[in-house]
């Protein structure tokens, strides 16, 4: 299957540039089992790599033009120039700021990189909340690193693919999506502490175990959403400040009790209260995957959403609704993951159970005249690497 994408993609580069292209690279979508509204405050999150990719067949080419296509988007090449990248310039409109961005933070990190031909498609869905655009930064990363021989790490080219969505594209994201589609092993979720970067590969082989984890695309996105994140992270922040802590991620959960009779606001009081037993869910979730029980996580993946919902509320009518149907039908547990005001919600559930709990996802937006859901699995898959 991957091999045949690969050479799709090598043969679509030859028919559009005229040549072969130097070699063919992967990079994995991510959904993020537990964590929450953490990084920001110097957390952990837990992600995993998606089955979806996004591919890049490449040719580096020395004379500093960079072009640019994708086959998913209308509009044909997009030609540009190394040395006139700047993030005000954005690289040319749209989608193109992505790829482009990364070539602007590797020669801005003072990496020596010159031109290339760069043909990619993806099958992450866009705006899902699957972070497409991450897959695409480090898809595109991954293959300069190899061809013009940078010997970055995955971790590194994570923070680089980040600097290029920070200040190139101007969407202010944490280092957990580019982190995750650069660093995840198959059969595992990654704990990343998002103050120092440190990161352990958790094992979470939910084939091996007769579960699934099935992802639901709302294909709803709220316009709340746009002002909602920067609110709830000045409202941490000032929860940091007024318990006198660098972040919340140092309120120990045994100080929690004692933390929250001493703040005065309401507001901050359910921003704090979520993010520190958030992060303690994480560290539960951890245990029992060390513990070879993953199905123990279920329930503390629907007490991570009633916390989200009820505590930092991003929720949205539809994400309650697939958690709400998801356990009622049987799921070992729900809840929304990503940003929340829509994008995609996650169920544990039993393999076995995987078409009936779908079902009734589906049925019941259905009933309340909703859009259908786009609901897939997701087995713990690969991080970025070379294909061909
Ligand atoms: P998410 O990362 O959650 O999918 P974003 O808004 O961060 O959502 O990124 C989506 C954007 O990434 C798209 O609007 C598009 O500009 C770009 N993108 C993603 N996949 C592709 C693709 N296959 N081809 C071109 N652009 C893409
Ligand atoms: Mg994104």
């Amino acid at each position: 299957m991957t091999d045949v994408a690969a050479a799709t993609v090598a043969e679509q580069f030859t028919v559009l540039y005229g040549a072969r292209p130097d070699g063919v690279w992967a990079a994995p979508g991510r959904v993020n089992l537990i964590g929450e509204y953490t990084d920001f405050n110097d957390g952990f999150v837990l992600p995993l790599a998606l089955p979806h990719t996004a591919l890049a067949a490449v040719r580096r080419r020395d004379d500093g033009v960079l072009r640019l296509h994708s086959a998913d988007v209308d509009g044909g090449v997009v030609q540009l120039r190394a040395d006139d990248l700047a993030p005000s310039a954005d690289g040319g409109g749209g989608w193109a700021a992505y790829p482009a961005g990364v070539v602007w933070a590797l020669r801005e990190a003072g990496h020596a990189v010159g031109g290339a031909d760069i043909h990619l498609t993806s099958t992450v869905p866009t705006g899902a909340g699957l972070s497409s655009s991450a897959a695409l930064e480090v898809v595109t990363a991954l293959a300069l690193n190899d061809l013009y021989a940078l010997g970055l790490s995955g971790a590194r080219l994570a923070v680089v693919a980040q600097r290029a969505e920070n200040a190139f594209v101007g969407v202010p994201c944490g280092i957990m999506d580019q982190t995750a589609s650069a660093c995840c092993a198959q059969g595992h979720a990654l704990h990343l502490d998002t103050r120092d970067l440190t990161r352990r590969q958790v094992p979470f082989d939910l084939a091996a175990h007769g579960l699934e984890l099935l992802v639901v695309d709302t294909r709803v996105k709220h316009a709340l959403g746009d002002g909602a994140y920067a609110e709830r992270r000045e409202g941490c922040e000032a929860g940091a400040r007024a318990l006198g802590v660098r972040a919340l991620r140092d309120v120990p959960h045994a100080g929690l009790a004692r933390a929250l009779t001493s703040l005065g606001d309401e507001r901050t009081r359910r921003y704090v209260r979520h993010v520190v037993t958030e992060n303690h869910r994480v560290e539960r979730v951890i245990a029992h995957l060390d513990a070879g029980a993953p199905r123990a996580v279920g329930p503390l993946l629907t007490e991570g959403h009633t916390s989200l919902r009820d505590d930092l509320r991003v929720s949205c009518a539809e994400l309650d609704l697939v958690v709400r149907t998801a356990n009622a039908a049987g799921a070992l547990g729900a809840r929304m993951t990503g940003g929340g005001f829509g994008g995609s919600a996650i169920a544990l559930v039993e393999s076995a159970e995987s078409d009936t709990i779908t079902k009734s996802i589906e049925a019941a937006f259905e009933s309340a005249g909703l859009t259908p859901p786009r609901v897939f699995p997701a087995l713990p898959s690969p991080g970025a690497l070379r294909l061909a």
